[in-house]
Parts: C-alpha cells; sequence; structure tokens
C-alpha cells in the first residue's frame, strides 16, 4: 500500500535536518506532512571519518538554524545547554567543535523534530513523476525505497551528498584491501596490526592526510606511504576577505554573476576549500616526520607527481604501478592496505540524475531557490541540496548556507504550492482522496 505524504526529504545529512527545521519553525501544518528518510539507522556527520580528535572547519553558530533564526530552540548553543555542556565549550575556547558533537548535534536535531517524521535504515531506490489529474501535468512523485516500500508526495528534497570517488584502478579490488576514507573509520576497528605493515594513502588532501596520521599513531609497526599528484601538501588559502564569499548572502551575487566570473570565483576558490590541509595538521604531520628522521625512525614518506597507472592484488596485498613524472621513472609498489583520499564524484548523484530524465530533463539544473527547473508540465516540486556549486557558489556543499538555503526552499514551496492547481480535482483522478496534502 503507498502511503501519501506531502513532501519527502531524502538523505539525514546536516542539509535536510536544516530544511527540517526550517519546516517546523516557518510551516507547522507541512512539517506534519513531512517524511525525512535516512538510509543508515542513525544519523551521523561524515561517518567515515569520524575520527575523535578531528574539528570541524566551520564556527558553531554556522548550525542549523541561527543564521535564518537566531532564536532557534535547534542551535547548537542550545544543543550544549541542554546537555550541560555549554560552559565547557565556552571555556574550551574555540569556536570549532569537535566533529563528533557535531555529529551528536545532527542526532540530537533528528530527535528533538516535533512534527517531522524522522525514518531510519531505509534508502530511496527512485523518484518518479506521476499525474493526479485529467491533463496528465506531473504533480505528483512516487518515491521507492530499497525495502519496497512506496511513498506518494508532491514535493521531494533530494540531500544525499555526493558518490565517493574511486579512481579507476581501484574499482575492481576488494574492500578489505582498498578502502575509501567515506569507510575508513567504520573499517578501522577491524583491521589486524599484525597485518597492516604497509599503509599506502592516495590523495594530498584533508581526509588523506587524517588518515594517514591516524594510521601512523595506531599502527606502530606500520611504514606510511603518501602518494599524490600535486606538489606537496599545502594549507587551505584563506583569509577573512575570501571567507566573505562563504556567507549565505554572497548566494545572491553569486548566482547573479555572468559565466566568467563565476568560473573566476570557483577557480579562485578551489584552494580555500578543496585540496588542502588545516594548518593544524599540516604542522603535526611536518613536525612528526622532522622528528622521526632526528631520531631515526621515519616511518612516513611522501611521494608527489605521482600518478597510479594500475592496481591489482598479489596474494594478500595490493601492488601499485606508479609513474613519477618528475623523476620519469615507473616502479612497483607492495602494500597490505590502501586508502583512498579522492575525495567525491563531481557530477550529479546518479538518484538525481535519474529523477530529472524521468521529467525529460537531461541538463540538471536548479532555479536560485533550488527548485529543479523542469518542463511546464511538471508541477512536482524536487529541490536539490548541496550539488549546486556552479550556480550557487562555493559554499553549496558545505554548512555554511545551510541555514538559510532551508529557509529559502521553504519559502519557495509554499509560494510554489500556492500557484499550482487545487487539489479537488486531483485527488477524485487519484481513486481517492490524497492524505496528508493541502488542507
Ligand atoms: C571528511 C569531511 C569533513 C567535512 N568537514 C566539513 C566542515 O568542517 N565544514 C563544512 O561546512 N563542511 C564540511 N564537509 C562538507 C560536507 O559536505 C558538509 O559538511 C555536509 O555534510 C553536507 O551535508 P549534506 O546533508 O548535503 O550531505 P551528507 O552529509 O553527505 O549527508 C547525506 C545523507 O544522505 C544519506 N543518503 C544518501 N543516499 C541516500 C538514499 N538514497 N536514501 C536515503 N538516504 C541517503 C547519507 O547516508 C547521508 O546521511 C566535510 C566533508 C567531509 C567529507
Amino acid at each position: 500500500m503507498e502511503r501519501h505524504l506531502s513532501v519527502v526529504a531524502v538523505g539525514g545529512g546536516p542539509a535536510n535536518l536544516a530544511f527540517a527545521v526550517a519546516v517546523e519553525e516557518m510551516a507547522p501544518d507541512l512539517a506534519g506532512e513531512t517524511l525525512l528518510v535516512e538510509r543508515h539507522d542513525d544519523i551521523a556527520w561524515q561517518r567515515g571519518m569520524l575520527l575523535p580528535w578531528t574539528v570541524s572547519q566551520v564556527s558553531f553558530l554556522k548550525d542549523l538554524a541561527t543564521l535564518r533564526n537566531p532564536r532557534s530552540r535547534y542551535s547548537f548553543v542550545n544543543y550544549l545547554h541542554s546537555t550541560g555542556r555549554l560552559d565547557g565549550f565556552v571555556n574550551l575556547g574555540s569556536a570549532v567543535p569537535f566533529r563528533l558533537e557535531v555529529s551528536a548535534y545532527l542526532q540530537w536535531v533528528a530527535k528533538s523534530l516535533e512534527r517531522v517524521q524522522v525514518e531510519y535504515g531505509r534508502a530511496v531506490t527512485a523518484i518518479e513523476p506521476l499525474s493526479s489529474r485529467d491533463d496528465g501535468v506531473l504533480d505528483r512523485w512516487r518515491v521507492r525505497f530499497d525495502t519496497g516500500e512506496v511513498v506518494r508526495c508532491r514535493d521531494v528534497v533530494i540531500g544525499i551528498g555526493r558518490a565517493p570517488r574511486v579512481p579507476a584502478p581501484f574499482r575492481d579490488l576488494p574492500e578489505e584491501r582498498v578502502l575509501h576514507s567515506t569507510a575508513f573509520a567504520g573499517r578501522l576497528p577491524l583491521l589486524d596490526p599484525q597485518a597492516v605493515r604497509r599503509v599506502v594513502v592516495i590523495g594530498g588532501a584533508q581526509s588523506a592526510a587524517e588518515m594517514l596520521w591516524t594510521m601512523y599513531q595506531r599502527f606502530p609497526a606500520a611504514e606510511c606511504r603518501m602518494l599524490m599528484r600535486s606538489a606537496g601538501l599545502r594549507c587551505y588559502e584563506s583569509s577573512a576577505f575570501t571567507n566573505e564569499l562563504y556567507y549565505p548572502s554572497f548566494v545572491d551575487q553569486f548566482h547573479a554573476g555572468s559565466a566568467e566570473a563565476r568560473a573566476q570565483l570557483l577557480q579562485e576558490m578551489h584552494r580555500t576549500n578543496y585540496a588542502g590541509l588545516a594548518p593544524g595538521m599540516l604542522d603535526a604531520l611536518y613536525r612528526q616526520m622532522y622528528q622521526d628522521r632526528l631520531t631515526g625512525t621515519e616511518r612516513i614518506t611522501m611521494r608527489t607527481l605521482t600518478d597510479v597507472l594500475d592496481a591489482r592484488t598479489d596474494g594478500d596485498e595490493v601492488v601499485l604501478t606508479v609513474h613519477d613524472r618528475l623523476r620519469a621513472t615507473t616502479e612497483e609498489i607492495r602494500a597490505d592496505l590502501v586508502l583512498l583520499g579522492t575525495g567525491f564524484e563531481p557530477e550529479k548523484p546518479e538518484l538525481i540524475r535519474r529523477t530529472a530524465a524521468a521529467v525529460g530533463v537531461r541538463d540538471v539544473a536548479v532555479d536560485r531557490n533550488y527548485r529543479l527547473v523542469t518542463p511546464d508540465s511538471v508541477t512536482a516540486g524536487c529541490y536539490l541540496q548541496g550539488v549546486n556549486e556552479e550556480s550557487h557558489g562555493i559554499a553549496d556543499s558545505l554548512i555554511s548556507v545551510l541555514a538559510v538555503r532551508a529557509g529559502e526552499m521553504v519559502t519557495d514551496l509554499l509560494a510554489h504550492r500556492a500557484t499550482r492547481p487545487a487539489l479537488a480535482a486531483t485527488a477524485a483522478a487519484d481513486g481517492g482522496p490524497i492524505r496528508g496534502e493541502d488542507a
């Protein structure tokens, strides 16, 4: 049997939790008809890299609500207050919480929601348009889950992050030997220190460095090698001036800018968010390597300007064929474990592409309010979160803009509904009243 709801938010990450908070605060009736679904059995922030010592890179004030509604009960400060840690956090003297604490805050928000239903342990596998009207206008979505369940709704909000990028040479290798960063923290306790003596980390950005550091600390007998295509590790290139481009208010300017200006902004801002390390991480690694050289106990090596041409298994080993572009040499490196700090696929996730294709859209684009641009024959709304960097700027995949963006989406969703035909005709065509829709 199909359930009928008003809105289905796919994915229980920060983006859709911010949306859920905004719906509760701005449209309580709609919130009671909204379902948020998460494929895992709980909420966690970046669970693959949820390492105890890692910290968020943004201020705690950029939480799920404060920049939109500083009086929100869903603020990070209220979370700290309700868990008795406000004094302690203030005393810490840091604006950037531990990742673990951000993750716990997200769980607290999900549990504190009063009207939005949150369901776990089911992944959305397809979102199909359908018509409940005589004229064939596509005004509904049918959302399919891997459990076989089906939900029908008027609007969907897709906030599922991006797919891990696994470079071609590694795609067919076993998970016991080759791990992407998104699976790292979950597998770490299962790794056998006796069997993991040679670790190779691929990549030169923050996640790669965090994995290298963790392996170095937790596996005292392991040789830890880092292979990167770049000339060497470097810091994020940020300043208070370029940080202004992460303001939610900058989205308007970016969106209205010329294609050339946007491209320049994205190119110049790339190193403020990608392909760099936090200063503390860079410093810790360099100092450790220096100290190890002093004591003759070197276990970390870094290979720069290096490409992995091929990867295969040989018994329990992974054999990498690597090319050093500076020395113009090619050699084999053997490892017990390869860790991929190779980031995420730049293209939009498959679920989004399939949903768009189902309504005749090949080039996926959203309007200023994050609503998928569709033909006129489609009135069902589909909002996309976190995948609109080209049109909305460098902060689109980050926490910085979530609170304000969620408010903009709720405002647009309500306005868009007001322009759509009355429900009476649609319910009749659907074979009966559609519960949970259009009071
Ligand atoms: C290691 C790491 C550290 C980061 N640190 C920061 C930081 O400090 N500050 C910052 O601003 N940004 C940071 N980011 C960027 C990050 O993208 C954002 O912080 C934020 O997580 C984006 O939220 P999201 O909800 O869009 O996506 P995600 O956090 O990826 O959440 C998506 C959710 O959807 C679920 N899901 C996926 N597919 C389905 C499906 N088919 N059905 C149901 N559920 C599904 C996933 O399980 C997940 O819970 C970091 C990213 C990484 C990888």
